[in-house]
């Protein structure tokens, strides 16, 4: 089941238009994304646990290059072996190596039933182990979404409503009807054996609907606590057994940030956001916002996960791919990005950090002519392509290097 679209339609119309073919495209960022934004920011959702990501989701794409080549990245067929995968190597690009014009999308039937679930808990490390235990316990659950007390006091403050303020965890459960309530109840009783209470779930559509709803306007629900400040929002992504300590260490940090700070976590994929609200009128509530979104980006890479699970890398997050992914991969990005656009007319400034030329030279005396020479060439060359370059000696940098 696949859909051929052009890249400007968003997700929300694409699913009108296959609800009476009773089909779906399962992925559901946020409400304004189009197919081609979905595409370059490899993004997701709250359904990613169940159906995977952009990454998965996609079939094919007709890309025109800035040499104004059109390539089509594969065929229909479910599965190919052939030859190198050009359409991950698209989706996930922002817009820096090609324009996307077509899409083949992989649809999927619209659940016979589903069940949707809350319940509350002491700590969010409960919370997150319990996201955990369900994902590991091998139930296939269509969201796993989890709150904090602060989130949930923005969502009643928006919404005049009286959730109980704790971390909350929030699940769907699709399938047939007995399937749904079958896991339903396997969740419940893993949430009372991890401290949870207060465990209800929701069948009729208009009850279920008004359960989500929390959750769909939970970034809107902020504003309306804090009116005059901005967010910073920002997200991470660490392996699912990583999570509950990714979200205990951040927990920690932005409790005792003077700044109101909300979680929300796509919990069953490890992918956890922050919004960070600040004013951006002044200086300190800017730079304390950039600490914790740096401390978040930290604790994640230390845990062997992502600098961004969901929004990409743009400008803000590209300081991080060499630390993430190393000098090499950050080097073959370089490499691919100069032969497809050599004049670097797409999305210029975007995903690649700009170019700098480091060399690390452990023993300066022992340098003979012929590498001394061949080392200030290049620099010489950095310099006339205005290129970064730094050249260290295991004493500090040398008296004549310049940035
Ligand atoms: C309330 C809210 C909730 C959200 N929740 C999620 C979530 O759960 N998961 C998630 O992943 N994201 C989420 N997002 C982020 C958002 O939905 C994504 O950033 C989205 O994928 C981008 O789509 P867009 O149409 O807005 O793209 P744009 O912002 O217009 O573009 C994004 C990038 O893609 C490039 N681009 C756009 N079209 C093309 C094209 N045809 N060819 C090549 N490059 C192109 C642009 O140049 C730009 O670099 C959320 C956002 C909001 C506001």
């Amino acid at each position: 089941m696949d859909v051929v679209v052009e890249p400007g339609i968003g997700w929300m119309e694409l699913n009108e238009y296959l609800e009476p073919y009773g089909l779906f495209f399962p992925l559901d960022p946020g409400p304004g994304a189009s197919i081609g934004g979905m595409c370059a920011t490899r993004c997701s959702g709250s359904l990613a646990v169940r159906y995977g990501t952009m990454r998965d989701n996609v079939i094919s794409l007709k890309v025109v290059l800035a040499n104004g080549d059109v390539v089509k990245t594969a065929s229909r067929a479910r599965k190919s072996a052939a030859g190198y995968d050009l359409t991950r190597l698209m989706i996930g690009s922002e817009g820096t190596l090609g324009v996307i014009t077509e899409v083949t999308l992989r649809l999927q039937k619209i659940p016979q039933y589903s069940v949707v679930a809350m319940c509350n808990f002491r700590s969010v490390k409960d919370a997150a182990d319990v996201a955990i235990a369900t994902m590991m316990s091998g139930i296939q659950v269509s969201r796993v979404e989890l709150l904090d007390e602060v989130q949930v006091k923005a969502i009643n403050i928006a919404n005049g409503k009286n959730l109980p303020e704790y971390p909350t965890l929030m699940f769907e459960f699709i399938g047939t009807e007995a399937y749904a309530r079958e896991q339903t109840q396997i969740v419940r009783k893993l949430v009372s054996e991890h401290n949870g209470s207060d465990f209800v779930f929701a069948e009729e559509p208009e009850a279920k609907n008004e359960l989500w709803k929390a959750r769909k306007e939970a970034l809107w629900a902020c504003f309306a606590m804090e009116p005059n400040l901005e967010a910073m929002i920002s997200d991470v992504c660490v392996p699912l057994s990583h999570l509950a300590d990714l979200i205990s260490r951040s927990k920690k940090e932005l409790d005792a940030s003077p700044l109101v700070c909300t979680v929300i976590a796509h919990a069953g994929d490890g992918n956890f956001h922050t919004v960070i609200l600040f004013d951006p009128n002044q200086e300190e509530e800017r730079r304390e916002a950039e600490r914790l979104n740096h401390f978040m980006v930290h604790a994640a890479l230390s845990l062997e996960g992502t600098c961004t699970g969901e929004h990409g890398v743009g400008t803000g997050k590209m300081k991080y791919l060499e630390e993430e992914l190393g000098v090499e991969a950050l080097r073959t990005m370089k490499k691919i990005k100069a032969v497809l656009d050599p004049n670097n007319i797409m999305n210029p400034g975007k995903l690649i950090p700009p170019h700098s030329y480091t060399v690390r030279v452990y023993r300066w005396e022992i340098l003979d002519l012929y590498h001394y020479a061949q080392l200030m060439c290049n620099y010489a060359k950095c310099q006339r392509n205005k290129v970064n370059a730094r050249v260290f000696s295991a004493e500090g940098v040398l008296p004549h290097e310049i940035e």
